[in-house]
């Protein structure tokens, strides 16, 4: 009995560490792949937000299409809107 018990503690005690490693593993690798990787709607819709407002902040990464009159699209690069902003 008891050695079965110390058995089952040793394996027990092998997954926790296999699911600590696993957690811990986890975390590190995500923040590398998940920016750049994969541009999401909901990161894309929060990039529109957060530059929205902040027409300085938005000034790196414009969309840059002219219209007739010759003015610059004000949106963010690759902007999910159809139509251009000139304002
Ligand atoms: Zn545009």
């Amino acid at each position: 009995m008891s050695k079965m018990d110390g058995l089952r503690a040793m394996r027990e005690a092998k997954y926790a560490a296999a699911q600590k490693a696993a957690k811990a593993s986890k975390p590190a690798a995500r923040p590398k792949v998940a920016p750049d990787a994969k541009p999401s709607k909901a990161a894309a819709a929060a990039k529109a937000l957060a530059s929205d407002p902040g027409p300085a902040a938005a000034s790196e990464e414009l969309c840059g299409h002219r219209n007739m009159s010759g003015r610059t699209c004000t949106r963010e690069a690759g902007h999910a809107a159809k139509s251009h902003r000139y304002s």
